[in-house]
């Protein structure tokens, strides 16, 4: 089954995955911007870090 991603590039699920995102009522993400959202989730762990270390510095 394919689905397009926000960004137009076509994920491939399995009808099972699609059926289950769309009851979660998410939106299919394709690997790319899993990896995006994942190292920009990251970023902003480590800002919050960084943030506090150099505070009380
Ligand atoms: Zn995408």
């Amino acid at each position: 089954m394919k689905i397009y991603c926000l960004c137009g590039r076509i994920v491939d699920l399995d009808r099972a995955s699609a059926e289950m995102k769309f009851r979660l009522r998410k939106g299919a993400e394709c690997a790319i911007c899993r990896n995006s959202r994942i190292s920009r989730e990251i970023d902003e762990i480590e800002t919050c870090f960084n943030g506090s270390a150099a505070e009380s510095d």
